[in-house]
């Protein structure tokens, strides 16, 4: 990418295209388009085909999606499957219209089976079952994966798609139905210790394992990717380790100094027992995470006290 070039970051507000935009303007990239939902709904495919005919970007970071937590997947999986396909589906269908010279789409680790062998490399893709919970919406994201190649094979469109592992930072949803798990239990623990309760509630049986990466390594990651990685298929953006939900409420309690005692709530669901991702494929071509999960789970921490425990006065 130049410094000049026209470079469109699609769900500019979001955790992970608010990293992508901060990111850029560090590397001296200045030159951006954004457009907020209400300025621009992306599943309108005129809307899409009138913006893009109108600046002719040259590069697109594809970081608008509907996103959620476990629960959220789970009962509002329509909204997660329709609004997914139609954003994909006009991005990088309009990019090659448009002609776009390099895209890069986001997916999740979510789109790999449920008992995919672990560390999950790129080549278990479609190789079982996917979890259940989530399954429209890695549907979704599969099919995003597969326009991209697709496009790369009969248009020779330069399309990548990098999956992350799951992500954590500023700007996160910590909304307790719809969100994550660590943003959740990041909100749960304040509150805890802001009311003084005995208890923390913790969803499942805190046994799943999962792996977090800040987001401000991701967006290192995907420019990155922009600059260095051209070829069909998903590569994986991870840290290379896994905690289970138990140990991850532990640290989370050390970095907000509470004390209480964790409850299980066994109604809510499990999802995947595991899933860690290999970083073989990114590794090989020299991208490694710099920030480790305490020290970013602290750099949350502040941002959450100053910009969304304010708001709740505590
Ligand atoms: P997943 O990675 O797609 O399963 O999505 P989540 O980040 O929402 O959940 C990860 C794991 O954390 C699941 O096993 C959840 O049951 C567990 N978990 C524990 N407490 C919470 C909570 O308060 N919110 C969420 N979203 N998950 C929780």
């Amino acid at each position: 990418m130049e410094k000049s070039d026209l470079i469109y970051v699609a769900g500019h507000a979001g955790l992970v295209g608010s990293a992508i935009v901060r990111s850029l303007n560090q590397s001296g990239f200045h030159n951006l388009l954004l457009r907020t939902h209400a300025e621009l709904d992306l599943t309108c495919q005129h809307a899409v085909e009138k913006l893009f005919q109108e600046y002719r970007p040259d590069y697109v970071f594809l970081a608008a999606a509907k996103v959620g937590g476990i629960l959220a997947n789970w009962e509002r999986s329509a909204e997660f499957i329709y609004e997914n396909l139609m954003i994909q589906n006009n991005v990088i269908h309009q990019s090659y219209v448009s002609g776009v010279k390099k895209l890069l789409f986001l997916g999740s680790s979510c789109i790999y089976p449920k008992f995919a062998n672990q560390p999950i490399s790129e080549d278990e893709l479609l190789s079982g079952k996917l979890e259940p919970t989530n399954e429209p919406y890695a549907i979704a994201k599969i099919a995003g994966i597969k326009l991209c190649d697709s496009y790369r094979r009969q248009y020779q469109a330069n399309f990548i798609s990098a999956m992350p592992t799951n992500l954590y930072g500023p700007n996160d949803n910590f909304d307790l139905e719809t969100s994550h798990v660590l943003p959740a239990l990041m909100r749960k623990i304040h509150d805890a210790k802001v009311n003084e309760d005995d208890t923390v509630v913790v969803w499942g049986s805190g046994q799943p394992r999962r792996e977090f990466l800040y987001i401000d390594d991701l967006a290192d990651a995907l420019l990155f990717l922009m600059g260095n990685y051209s070829s069909e298929g998903p590569i994986n953006v991870g840290c290379g380790l896994d905690i289970s939900i138990l140990e991850l409420t532990h640290l989370l309690m050390e970095v907000i100094s509470y004390q209480g005692l964790i409850e299980f709530d066994q109604s809510k669901p499990d999802g995947t027992p595991r899933k860690m991702l290999d970083t073989t494929k990114l590794d090989k071509i020299g991208w490694r995470p710099k920030v480790s999960l305490k020290e970013g789970i602290e750099l949350t921490y502040n941002w959450f006290l100053d910009n969304v425990a304010k708001h709740f006065g505590q």
